[in-house]
């Protein structure tokens, strides 16, 4: 099967279904355990993952535990984020039956690929990387670790290991995804499998809403104090909106470029109304912010309703979810080993 996408499409493509003799086409992506999931997240991946897995694809999910530690020294209360974005998950509409969702600190033969991967990519190339410049500006920490400048190779290593032909993520891992490409394209010259080469070059997947910004006006992070959780109520949801930045032009207009507080604001609601950003600008003209606001924070709690209700029948079965957790490790464990064992075969290391 082949998914009719381009590498880096701005909008979203319908995925083809799979035929019956063709295996599905694998796609991977996934999130750090570091809080709750936000709107950024819903627009920016989730659900771009729904959408991939309705039409066939075969759908693995990384929790990135090992990665919370990129940005802090100890990764806090992980089991009640992993189940934070399990219940995101499964509200959304990831159907746990036919996806693999796992912690990838779970999958030792994955982590095993970060050595060769490493000597794969200069020092030069890690440093460069814009999404970590950015990330270690945001971080409180007094120093940096080598884990910041080399988790993009470990990422590689989660994409890689199940062979993923399709990424969909926000707009901040492309540079991940860059260097991706370029260890799968390095091992695969440097150590030539009999038959095909181990691994495929995977290409990026980005939404309508590549880069939802925050209330601060900066990408929306779970880790900036800035984030529209998909399970906050409605009424924290219209504080948090009502305090966004916006600018001092009462007029609202869609200008992505030069307001870009004001842009973000408006493409919510029109993802949440599946309506035109620029139309819902002129609807609102001089109600100025403040009717802005009151249009988003209806848009968005209207659109949320019914995944914060799914997530809170969710909430009442944890074992479900830890059920749902042991199944996609114990197969992402199978799939890292098989692949690892092509990977020691291709670099003669099978003793
Ligand atoms: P943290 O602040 O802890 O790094 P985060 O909000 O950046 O959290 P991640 O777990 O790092 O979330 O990212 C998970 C996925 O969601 C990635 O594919 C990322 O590109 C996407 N994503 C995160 N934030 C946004 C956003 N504001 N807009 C679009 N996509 C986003
Ligand atoms: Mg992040």
């Amino acid at each position: 099967m082949t998914i009719a996408l381009a590498a880096t499409t701005a909008a979203p493509a319908e995925p083809v279904t799979a035929g019956p003799a063709e295996p599905a086409a694998r796609v991977l992506t996934g999130d750090r355990p570091t809080g709750r999931l936000h709107l950024g997240h819903y627009f920016g991946t989730l659900a771009n993952r729904v959408r991939l897995q309705k039409g066939g694809a075969d759908l693995f999910v990384v929790i990135a535990d090992f990665q919370v530690l990129t940005d802090r020294d100890v990764a806090d209360d992980l089991p009640r984020y992993v189940e934070e974005l399990l219940l995101d998950y499964l509200a959304v509409g990831i159907d746990p039956d036919r996806a693999t969702i796992f912690t990838h600190s779970s999958v030792p033969a994955l982590n095993q690929l970060l050595l060769p991967f490493l000597s794969l990519v200069s020092v030069a190339e890690l440093r460069r990387n814009p999404t970590v410049k950015d990330e270690i500006n945001h971080s409180r920490q007094s120093s940096v670790s080598g884990l910041m400048f080399t988790y993009p190779a470990h990422q590689a290593a989660d994409i890689l290991f199940c062979k993923a032909g399709l990424v969909p993520v926000g707009q901040d891992q492309l540079p991940h995804l860059e260097i991706t490409r370029t260890i799968a394209r390095r091992f695969n010259d440097r150590y030539p499998a009999t038959g095909s080469p181990v691994f495929p070059e995977p290409e990026a997947l980005l939404s309508a809403a590549p880069l939802l910004l925050g209330t601060d006006g900066t990408k929306m992070s779970k880790s900036r104090d800035n984030a529209i959780s998909l399970a906050a109520d409605a009424d924290e949801t219209a504080r948090l909106i009502r305090g966004a930045k916006t600018d001092a032009d009462r007029h609202i207009t869609y200008d992505p470029e030069r307001r870009p507080e004001v842009a973000s604001l408006l493409l919510l609601a029109s993802l949440c109304l599946d309506r035109e950003p620029a139309v819902l600008a002129e609807e609102i003209g001089s109600g100025g912010a403040a009717a802005l606001k009151r249009c988003v924070t209806e848009a968005v709690n209207g659109f949320l309703a019914p995944i914060r209700a799914r997530r809170a029948e969710l909430a009442r079965d944890p074992g479900h979810l830890r059920a749902v957790l042991r199944a996609g490790n114990e197969r992402a464990d199978a799939v890292a080993e098989a692949t690892l064992d092509e990977v020691r075969a291709a670099m003669s290391s099978r003793y």
